[in-house]
Formats: structure tokens, sequence, C-alpha cells
């Protein structure tokens, strides 16, 4: 009797809501194939699926046989497919697409109508790297005598467990004709073997050990550390001001976490993965750590990822997408500065690593710390209903007192370094002591205008205007890098005369050297640190003391430790309340507290300056005060009243496409749709829209947007997943599902 065929259940990354049956042909059959990824004919070409397991039966006649199988190893653990399963039903995402999400970059291998592959480029061959190792061989009679130098590098291996051809030729200069010699002696033996491409192999570290902690950095040790203990999900918000030491505690909670046989997973905005950061992690632990970040070709960042499957990491740094690193036996995750933005990804899987932090937390079974000086307003409610564990490092490492504060109202006035600014910059550089400048836009002038025709200079491709950039001689815009060149004349009327309007940190840093000739003064926005490296150059040069004044983008608002910082100036403080998205206010907060908390960390004390044209608005006078809990009770009370997060939840629906009116008639189809699912389940929520996104235009594409509030998180995935069932989509235009979205533009 012959047994049936094995039936295979794969996920494919396409946009296809569903899974697909395949047959494991019988020279497979008898292998382990679950978690691994399949070869399959689709359609008329072949791509790469993921095998979910064996299913007993299908309902599809005529199944096609796999064509290889592409890995020797599983790429994921059954907890592992849990948390995809969880995401992929929460963010409405298919799960082959959640799944290639997850998996390293360098494993992946399009799909390629009509070509063959390769089988090196199959089983990912090329993203491994292997190098010649050379070992002794035993008691071998020597008829011929090599070269003394073929001796000594003899030696060098009988030395060593296994010698690298690297190692050699660092200590040998060229050998490889000793080499051979030694070889066809038989003296040696040679093999290949997997190594991987060190992140780290360029940074010298000094070690150093556990400070002692303040009581309140003990008190919130040892909350954490009593949990870490009993092995259970435990969330905790760790709310403590700019400089109170929360890194120190996550290091000796991890500490503690290994001491326990447990690992950690530590997740941070893209921005804080400064060596600064890295380098202390290495400083306390020394080896043992994996660090993922987009800095890190795809090469790098799969050799780190097999690194930590194979169990050779236990501490896990990275930005977003790390919140799937095959980590085992995860003792405790860290989410550092929790409120951040950049937790979300904004397209494909829009999934949020902060929120999956406390997912996957819950299903291996961790203490979850998220930490920031600034939580989300979000996170603040769900501590204070019990959801989260509230740890507080209320003061400053050392009783550094916190900054004073000026705020200085600019509402009519010309310049744009008021003359409070501009004496305590001159104070501060007479004192040898340095000074940050924050205004959150980069360029010379935020736009140029015609004074022929009074039109603004705007992109064609996109609905906004172009930024002035005058070192590089060109108006750019800051959604799609068109650029014409600049000051130019006017596309409308050909007029030449343009005029400036607003100041952006070119014009900053531009104002700052006439008035401060003899000072050193550095720029950092996206502009000055899009070469290689030049992001660590620029803060080693605050570091280093060479530079007396940093003027930048938010880019300098957050993580920096600069000591010698005495003096912070925010301009424009109120830019960012002008967006239109509810977290307006929040995010200037946030931003301004960051900034604010810059100043004053080392031995002297530190004073701010605020211009904002409304200096009565309540983030920006709770951020002056150091009033926290004000704002938060007044921000809280806004979203109550109009009902936002985290009083309901959100859906936003992104429609967009080349042409206006199919955009728009897609998005009247779309909200009706929607509408008529919501009162078939009778499920309680409001469809807002469609309307036109506030960049209604972005990349020649329209866009329009549907936001959906419900009270209840149930209702508002009935209606979703319904949705997902029913919507048929003419291919010219575009839907996207943003669940809990964080970008509202
Ligand atoms: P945060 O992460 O809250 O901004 P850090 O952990 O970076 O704060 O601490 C700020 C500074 O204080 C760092 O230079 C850190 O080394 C130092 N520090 C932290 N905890 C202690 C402590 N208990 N004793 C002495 N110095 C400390
Ligand atoms: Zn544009």
């Amino acid at each position: 009797m012959t047994s049936s065929p094995t039936i295979i259940e794969v996920a494919i990354p396409l946009y296809l809501d569903r899974t697909f049956h395949y047959l494991l042909p019988e020279q497979l059959s008898g292998q382990a194939v679950s978690g691994r990824r399949a070869l399959l004919p689709f359609g008329r070409r072949k791509l790469t699926g993921y095998i979910l397991g064996a299913v007993a039966e299908s309902e599809v006649t005529n199944l096609k046989e796999i064509i290889e199988i592409l890995d020797s190893e599983p790429l994921w653990t059954h907890q592992e497919m849990e948390f995809f399963r969880w995401i992929s039903s929460y963010y409405q995402h298919p799960l082959g697409e959640v799944i290639r999400t997850a998996l390293p970059t360098g494993i992946n291998i399009q799909s390629r109508k009509g070509s063959v592959l390769e089988a090196g480029e199959m089983s990912g061959g090329k993203s491994v790297r292997s190098e010649k190792f050379y070992t002794p061989v035993k008691s071998v009679e020597l008829t011929k005598k090599p070269s003394s130098k073929a001796l000594e590098i003899l030696s060098v291996i009988k030395g060593g467990a296994a010698v690298s051809a690297g190692e050699l030729r660092k200590r040998f200069g060229v050998c490889s004709a000793q080499l051979k010699r030694l070889l066809d002696l038989g003296l040696i033996r040679a093999e290949d073997r997997e190594v991987y491409r060190d992140p780290f192999k360029n940074s010298r570290v000094v070690r150093d050990s556990h400070r002692a902690l303040h009581t309140h950095q003990k008190n919130a040790l040892e909350a954490i550390s009593s949990e870490l203990d009993k092995r259970e999900f435990s969330p905790f918000l760790l709310y403590g001001v700019t400089g109170s030491g929360k890194t120190e505690v996550y290091l000796q909670a991890i500490s503690h976490a290994l001491a326990l046989k447990l690992n950690a997973l530590v997740l941070v905005p893209e921005i804080a993965l400064t060596p600064q950061l890295t380098g202390r992690f290495q400083a306390r632990f020394g080896g043992g750590i994996a660090i993922l970040h987009s800095g890190l070709s795809d090469g790098e960042r799969y050799d780190e990822w097999r690194r930590i499957r194979r169990g050779e990491a236990r501490i896990v740094i990275g930005a977003r997408s790390a919140v799937f690193a095959p980590l085992a036996n995860i003792g405790i995750i860290i989410v550092d500065e929790e409120h951040e933005a950049s937790f979300k990804q904004s397209d494909g899987l829009r999934y949020n690593a902060r929120d999956l932090s406390l997912v996957r937390g819950r299903m291996e079974k961790s203490v979850v710390v998220l930490g920031s000086a600034t939580p989300l307003v979000t996170s603040i409610h769900a501590a204070g209903a019990g959801r989260l564990r509230l740890l507080e490092l209320p003061e400053r490492v050392e009783g550094r007192p916190m900054p004073h504060v000026d705020l200085v109202a600019t509402k009519g006035a010309k310049e744009a370094i008021s003359e409070k600014l501009s004496a305590y910059l001159a104070e501060t550089f007479k004192l040898k002591q340095q000074s940050i400048v924050f205004l959150n836009r980069r360029g010379y002038a935020t736009f140029l205008v015609c004074t022929d025709c009074g039109k603004p200079l705007s992109c064609p491709n996109c609905s906004v205007t172009l930024t002035y950039h005058r070192q590089r001689g060109q108006s750019l815009c800051h959604y799609c890098d068109y650029s014409v060149p600049a000051p130019g004349s006017c596309p409308s009327c050909s007029g030449t005369t343009l005029e400036e309007f607003g100041t952006g940190t070119e014009k900053l840093e531009h104002l700052l050297m006439e008035m401060l000739p003899t000072a050193h003064i550095l720029r950092m926005d996206s502009d000055t640190t899009s070469g290689k490296g030049s992001h660590e150059r620029l803060l080693n040069r605050m570091h280093d003391g060479s530079s007396d004044i940093l003027v930048g983008t938010q880019m300098i608002a957050k993580g920096h430790d600069f000591p010698g910082v005495t003096l912070v100036g925010v301009i424009n403080a109120e830019s960012s309340l002008g967006m239109p998205d509810f977290r307006a206010s929040e995010r200037t907060f946030q931003l301004l507290s960051q900034v604010i908390g810059r100043a004053g960390r080392g031995e002297d004390s530190g004073r701010v300056v605020i211009q904002a044209s409304d200096i009565e608005h309540y983030a920006i006078r709770a951020a002056a005060e150091h009033n926290a809990a004000d704002f938060y009770r007044q921000e809280l009370e806004f979203r109550g009243e109009a009902g936002y997060p985290p009083f309901t939840f959100l859906a936003a629906f992104a429609i967009s496409g080349l042409s206006e009116s199919a955009v728009s008639e897609q998005a009247d189809i779309t909200a009706r749709l929607l509408s008529q699912i919501k009162s078939n389940l009778k499920v309680r929520l409001e469809i807002l829209g469609p309307a036109p996104s506030p960049v209604y235009r972005l990349r020649n594409r329209f866009r329009r947007q549907i936001l959906l509030k419900a009270t209840s998180r149930n209702d508002l995935h009935k209606l979703l997943s319904v949705w997902r069932q029913k919507s048929a989509l003419p291919s010219s235009v575009r839907i996207a599902v943003d669940i809990d979205p964080v970008d509202m533009m």
C-alpha cells in the first residue's frame, strides 16, 4: 500500500488574503519541511513561499508540486509563528507578507518571471560568507623541509585551534605559496567555515561596571527584577526625566535577566542607534550583542540574524524591525524612547514595534519596559488604568537641576533670533560653554514668493511649496526631492524677483556666523548628515568641545548627552502645532521637553530660551515649566472631548492614484461600502470622510483618506475583516489600511 502524498500549506508573500496547498514530491517526503521556504510554481512564474505545515486534505484537486525546499533549518519557531499570525490578523495583513517583513532582507528571494534560479541563490547562498580556516594535522613524517616562513606559519597554526586566512594574511602578508606548500606536505588541513561580518570590528571599547544606583533607580530595578524572577508577562512604564538614569536601569535589569539565563531585546528609535548607546552596552556586557539597524548591509543584517537564531547573541539592540529578532528565551524587552513615531512602519505592513513589544512580551512571558522622559499620552493613560506599571525617576542624576526656561513671544518680531537669545549665546560663547539652537526646518528660506505674480514656488508633483536651499543653489521639495535651480525665476510668470519667506537651519547657521564670527558652528540636519559616518563625526565635534554651537533640526533634540551644553535656544517652537493632526500638541510637548533636556546635563547648570508666537499654548507652557502632569491632564481632557485615542481606536484608509477622479470615485465607493457593512453588522463606529489628505498630492499621486473611529476595538476589527472580503479594487487606485495610524498627513 502506498501512503497518500503529503499536502503542505504555504503562505505567499503577495497581497493575497489566503494560504495555498501544494504537494510534497515523493523524493522530499519524510523530510521536515515546516518553517522553511519553498520554491513554488505560481501561475506562470516561480516564487518563494513559506511552509506553514502539512494538512490532512485539500478541497483543491490537481495540486501542483513544490519545486524545492530552500532551507535546511526552520526559519521560525512555533512561538514566532503564533506572533506572525497575531500580527496578520490585527493589522489585517496577509500572513505571507508578515513573514516576509519579519525575515531579514538578505534571505528573501524575489520571485522572477520565467527565469531559472541558480542553486546558490536559492539557498540564499550568496548571503553566507565563508573563509578558509587552517588546522594542523598530527604526526606527519617530514620528507621535505618547508621554508622558514612556512615553518613560522605552521607554528602559528599549531598554536591556535583554527586560524583563518585573513588572520594569517594580517601577520605574514601574502602567504598563499607557503600555505599551499604546507597543504601539499600534509602538515595542515584547510576547510571553509562560515564567518560573520562584524559591524563592531572597528570600535574600541573600554569596559565599565555597574554604577551605584540612586534610590529611584534602585526601586525601579527591584520592581523589574522581582517580576523577572517570576517569569511572567509584566509590562512597565519607566517614566524618567531626561538625564535621570534610565539607561543605567536598563543595563542592570538586563544583567539580572542574563543571570537568570534569559535573553534581552532592546528596541530604540533609529536615530538613537549611535555608537554612543551601543558603546554603553558593549562596555557593560562585552560580546554577545547583536545590533540591527538600517546602516547595515543586507549581508551584515543577515549575519546578525543568524547569530541571534543560533543563540550566539544574548542581547539584541535594534530599531523597530528588531521586534521580529529570532531571539529565544526572552526575559526582558526594553523599548527606549517609547513615544517615538519611528517605531511605526509607514508602508507595507504598518506595524508599531512599541505595541508589538507588548504582544510579543505576553507570548514570551517577558518583562516589558517602555521607557521615556515624555511618554505617549496613551501610555500615561494606561498607567493610570493599571495596564502598565508605573516606575518613576523624577530627578536628574546627582540632583542636577532642570534648566531654567525663558519664553519669548515673537509675534510681529522681524529677527529670527531674539535679543535675549542673542545675548545668552554671546555670553555662553564667552564662557567657553556650548549651545544648541533648535529649529525644526531645514533649508535656507521656507519658500520663495514671486513679487510679480505673488505665487509661491511649489512642487509640480506634490501639493507643497519648495524649500530654498542656498548652499545647493536649489529650491527643493522635501517630499519627493524635485528641485529647480534657485533663486532662479518664477515658473508661472518668469518674474525674477523672488522674495524669501521663513527661516531654516541653513539661514540660522548663517545668522549665527554673522553674530559670532569667531565661534565654531556646526549644523546638523538631513542635508549635512547624508554621508556615511557624518552623523557621528558631527556629534564627536560637539563631544570633544571643538564646536561651540550646534544648530539643527529634531535630529539634535533627542538622546544625546552633551555635558558641555549649558544653553539651548528654540526658534519657532509653535511650528509643529500647526499640523492637522490630533497629536500636534503631544508632539510639540515631547519635542520641546526633549530639547530642553539637552541643557545642563554636566557640572554647570543650564538655561533655555524658547521663542514662539503663542507662548500661552498649554503644550509650550507645560514643557517650559517642566510640568508634565499638567500637560497630560489637559491633553487627556482634549482627547476625551474630541474622541481620540486612548478613548477611541482608529483605522485610516489611504486612497491614492494618478487620476484625481478615479481616486475620488474609489474613495466614495469605499466609504459607501464601509457604511453599508457598518449597518449590516450593527457595529458602533464613526466613519469620517472621504476627505483630501492634508498633503493631497504626493509624488504625483492624488490622495484621499477615510478615518474610522470606534470605541470598541472589536467592532472596528469586525468591520475591517468584512470589508477585506468584499472590497474589489481597480488596479489604478491603491488603498492602504492603517491600523492605529500615527502619520495623519
Ligand atoms: P537617561 O537615559 O535617563 O537620559 P542616562 O542613563 O543616560 O539617563 O544617565 C545620564 C547620565 O548619568 C549618564 O552619564 C550616566 O552615566 C549617569 N548616571 C546614571 N545613573 C547614575 C548613577 N546612579 N550614578 C552616577 N551616574 C549615573
Ligand atoms: Zn514634490
